[in-house]
């Protein structure tokens, strides 16, 4: 069985299937059915919800990708009659899609309101996705635990908001990012405020469970609101240099 983590949230839990080299596959679901999120691939995914009973209802497309839709054309060769939600902007670049999003849309799934959230930076048709009614944020490479994507296609100025956006969704969010990137941003961030106790703290906890060979994700909107620096810029101006920074580190 692949290495996975399944959050207590009654009803509806999340599941996490690690995938290549560091990437995660996120699985919602309620016991029958299932959301999965940013399929990289699709075999260990396949395998995860066959070994679970579940069937597919639709996939969630954060951005193009190929990391985080790799695995959709599997996903639908097993299951045809799924969704595969993902911005109607970036048809192009996401052909699979059937229901085209864009920022403030909402959907049902699973019987949970989702609200569609344009996050550009990382790319320009990136989107989030928030399901308040599970306390969930799928972020793909937007907000990242203790850190954010690179600028391939956005402005410093345009992630700057987006993680503002992202950063005042409730505190008890969970974060779930598509990527564990976590002990190496906060290896960089303790690099660079060395006297910040809770971001020292954060490390220390983040090394005991990559250690321990354990998901530091989810996280929480509080969590990255105290020691993500990047939510912590003012501006786009000091996004920018920390992002130049984190760029070029190689502590
Ligand atoms: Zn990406
Ligand atoms: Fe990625």
């Amino acid at each position: 069985m692949p290495q996975t983590q399944t959050t207590p949230a009654p009803g509806a839990p999340v599941a996490l299937i690690p995938v290549l080299q560091d990437n995660y596959v996120m699985v919602w679901h309620d016991g029958r059915r299932a959301v999965v999120v940013d399929p990289a691939v699709a075999g260990p995914v396949i395998h995860w919800l066959e070994q679970h009973g579940l069937e597919l209802e639709a996939v969630l497309q954060t951005h193009h990708h190929s990391d985080h839709i790799g695995g959709t054309p599997g996903l639908l060769r097993r299951w045809p009659q799924a969704a595969v939600v993902a911005a109607g902007a970036d048809r192009e670049r996401i052909p699979l899609q059937t229901v085209a999003v864009g920022d403030g849309d909402r959907l049902t799934l699973l019987g949970q309101e989702l609200t569609v959230m344009a996050v550009p930076g990382h790319t320009r048709h990136h989107l989030a996705f928030h399901v308040p009614g599970i306390d969930a944020l799928f972020c793909g490479d937007t907000l990242f635990a203790g850190g954010c994507g690179r600028l391939f296609e956005g402005t410093a100025e345009q992630m700057h908001h987006s993680l503002q956006r992202l950063a005042a969704l409730p505190a008890a969010t969970q974060v779930w990012c598509a990527h564990e990137y976590t002990e190496a941003n906060l290896r960089w961030a303790a690099a660079q405020r060395p006297a910040d106790g809770a971001i020292a703290a954060r490390l220390a906890e983040v090394r005991r469970l990559r250690f321990t060979g354990q998901p530091t994700i989810p996280s929480t909107v509080a969590l990255e609101r105290t020691t993500n620096l990047f939510v912590q810029a003012p501006d786009g101006a000091s996004l920018a240099l920390l992002r130049e920074s984190k760029n070029h580190w190689s502590g």
